[in-house]
């Protein structure tokens, strides 16, 4: 990695705005990411010069679009050291991508009786799906509990899984409290049972390096805004034998090979699963943070968050009234909190009045945050660009907001 610190937040222009009169500290990145220029450029490259429909166009600005979009297909599967280019599905994000999986692999293997496997820790996203499936088909939804520090009770997994786990659909990195869960033994048990996994990458794909060949994950899914990239974009991957024997998602233009009126034949993979126009200029740009990220390289990431994490934990945590929500051992860079006798929401308020954005409430796991009996957190989280300085900000801010009530 060749850029210092300062080198990084030059690539992103949004960071460098006052706030309520205060310099920007953007630590709500868990939400969403900023996007570095070159995302920015591409993006609008792309509707100045090559703004053509891809795939089946026989001019130049076809060809190149389509080469540009399957360029971020070739990225990801490097990326994510899938088999093939088409394991990669592009998809709206990760909602779009579990509804994928559900309304496909659910139609096709989800019977009367058999039973999903979720956790505590899961987004919404990742809940109401498998809600929907089990009352359509009259399965049965199983809740992995979590201890104190928001971590998985493997125990009780192991107690869940049985012959009749059709699918173990769990969170990679919780979004809400950062906690990273142990996918590996997870995906292991479940194999054992004969049930598929779908990982739920939103949150660690971002932090963590994702294998999904050395995880042996049925199903990953995430959204490339959480990436550097644009929002309303997203992969699913899948392993094939899975894909192929799933029907498509949609149906329309692009996931056929022919279409009479007596019989359809479907596209191969991976444009079964892509029908329509797709969203051709968000994907070229999402290559560029593909880049981005591989130029910092995953390590970089890690280490620059966790040390952020680390100081930012030792400060906060001497402050009176400071009331840390997940505390796992093996977490990413997000620190959920509360201050005593204060709503999340009023802290939250406070804190962007001296231009520190983070996120308040329940961050789409309310059954999660009635496990914890709170209505909601403040979550503060960091990423590539954030500073010390920055936490030193925050630190401040949160102390003197604390000494209100404590
Ligand atoms: N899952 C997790 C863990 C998330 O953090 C999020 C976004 O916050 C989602 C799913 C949903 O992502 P999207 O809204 O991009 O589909």
């Amino acid at each position: 990695m060749s850029l210092n610190i300062q080198e990084i937040r030059a690539l992103f222009p949004v960071l460098h705005q006052e706030v309520n009169g205060k310099p920007l500290i953007y630590f709500d990145n868990a939400a969403t990411t900023q996007k570095p220029i070159s995302v920015i450029d591409a993006l609008s490259a792309y509707y100045k010069n090559d703004n053509s429909n891809i795939h089946r166009g026989a001019h130049a600005l076809a060809d190149r679009a389509t080469r540009y979009y399957e360029n971020t297909r070739t990225l990801l599967q490097q990326f994510l050291n899938a088999r093939e280019e088409a394991e990669i599905i592009f998809t709206k994000g990760t909602t779009e991508g579990i509804n994928l999986v559900a309304s496909t692999f659910g139609r096709k293997f989800i019977n009367k009786g058999d039973e999903i496997i979720i956790s505590t820790l899961e987004h919404h996203s990742n809940i109401v799906p498998w809600q929907m499936l089990c009352e359509e088909k009259g399965a049965i939804l199983k809740i992995i509990p979590i201890n104190e520090a928001g971590e998985l009770d493997m125990q009780a997994f192991r107690g869940l899984i049985s012959p009749s786990t059709k699918l173990v659909s769990i969170v990679h990195v919780s979004n809400a409290l950062g906690t990273i869960n142990p996918v590996e033994e997870i995906i292991e048990l479940s194999h054992q049972v004969g049930a598929k996994v779908l990982l739920d990458g939103a949150q660690s794909t971002s932090h963590l390096e994702v294998d999904v060949q050395a995880l042996g994950c049925d199903f990953l899914v995430f959204s490339a805004h959480k990436l550097y990239g644009p929002t309303g974009l997203g992969v699913l991957y899948g392993k094939r034998d899975l894909l192929d024997s799933m029907p498509p998602y949609q149906g329309g233009g692009e996931m056929i090979k022919e279409v009479t009126f007596a019989k359809t034949t479907y596209n191969e993979l991976p444009f079964k699963f892509e029908a329509g126009t797709p969203n051709i200029g968000d994907v070229i740009a999402f290559g560029k943070a593909l880049e981005f990220i591989n130029h910092i390289g995953k390590k970089y990431i890690k280490a620059h968050e966790d040390e952020l994490l680390a100081y930012a934990n030792d400060s906060l945590s001497q402050i009176k009234g400071f009331n840390p929500v997940g505390t796992a051992k093996d977490k990413i860079s997000v620190i959920s909190f509360n201050i005593n006798g204060m709503h999340p929401f009023d802290v939250g308020m406070m804190l962007d009045a001296n231009g520190i954005a983070v996120r308040t409430g329940h961050h789409c796991t309310q059954p999660l945050m009635q496990r914890f009996g709170i209505e909601g957190t403040v979550r503060a989280s960091f990423s590539v660009y954030n500073t010390k300085s920055e936490i030193d900000s925050l630190v401040a801010s949160v102390s003197k907001i604390a000494k209100l009530k404590n």
